[in-house]
């Protein structure tokens, strides 16, 4: 599933390429999690705007003066965005083309969980509702220590899994917030509530501190991500416990454990990470 760091490092793939193209025609294949919610004809000779992100969505400002608004694109599952200058003939799993002057940006999407959806603004309409329940973003500024253990205060279940609801701050999907525990020595199990400040400090330098190494490595492969370029990340050369059940730990040589919380697998070092 692509995390938040492939999908930043999809957007910088295209961002820059696109900005300030005029749309030709938008394509629409199979249906995707949500109805477009605009006619594609809509969109025909609309300017694209400077592509940003909020958690795992894109935001694609597609104006024209009588039509303010734009595309909130999500990967899904399995979905992945190509911009290329000329685009082959659609295959089976390509639900959606915007065609402009500048090339075709193309969703790729297997299992069609994408989505792309118009919204009259990123604050307004559609794109409001769904990023509504978003916690804050592991960058600004603000998602420190003390924001991490108010957030985490008062909830009694396991730490992994108040991470991974996202609500408190958005990015740490089940790789990077098993990654964080570890570097944080944090036992996934401890109930939220339980963990004190100085942790919660150091857990939130750690989810930003992993989020950074993703980014920088491109994203991860641990499934098959690509962005825009068809470029494969690779994360997954420097993960600590994920995905390493029963190896030795690089810090203390005791076996990776693998537990479920959640229905996710959570993997960490039980010497190093401590409840
Ligand atoms: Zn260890």
């Amino acid at each position: 599933m692509p995390e938040l760091p492939e999908v930043e490092v999809t957007r910088r793939s295209f961002a820059d390429a696109i900005e300030g193209a005029t749309v030709l025609q938008a394509r629409l294949g199979k249906p995707l999690r949500w109805p477009l919610g605009v006619a594609p004809d809509q969109l025909v000779g609309a300017r694209v705007g400077a592509a940003t992100r909020r958690g795992k969505y894109l935001w694609l400002p597609v104006s024209r003066p009588a039509v303010e608004g734009g595309l909130l694109l999500h990967l899904g599952m399995s979905g992945s965005l190509a911009f290329s200058w000329q685009a082959a003939a659609p295959g089976v799993h390509d639900h959606f083309d915007l065609q402009t002057d500048r090339g075709v940006l193309r969703l790729h999407d297997p299992r069609r969980f994408g989505a792309v959806v118009w919204s009259e603004g990123l604050n307004a309409g559609t794109a409001a509702k769904l990023l509504a329940g978003l916690g804050m973003e592991p960058f600004d500024p603000r998602f420190d220590g003390p924001h991490l253990h108010a957030g985490l205060s008062g909830r009694r279940v396991a730490v992994k899994l108040a991470l991974l609801a996202g609500d408190i701050v958005v990015g740490a999907g089940n790789i990077y917030a098993c990654e964080a525990l570890f570097l944080a020595g944090i036992d996934p199990r401890l109930q939220a509530s339980k963990l004190s400040r100085p942790r919660a400090a150091r857990l939130a330098q750690a989810v930003r501190g992993v989020l950074a190494q993703a980014l920088e490595a491109g994203g991860t492969t641990l499934r098959d991500f690509k962005d825009a370029h068809g470029v494969a990340g690779s994360f997954q050369m420097q993960a600590n416990v994920y995905g390493r059940e029963g190896q030795p730990c690089f810090t203390c040589h005791t076996p990776i454990r693998r537990i479920v919380q959640g229905a996710r697998s959570t993997f960490f070092c039980p010497q190093c990470q401590k409840r």
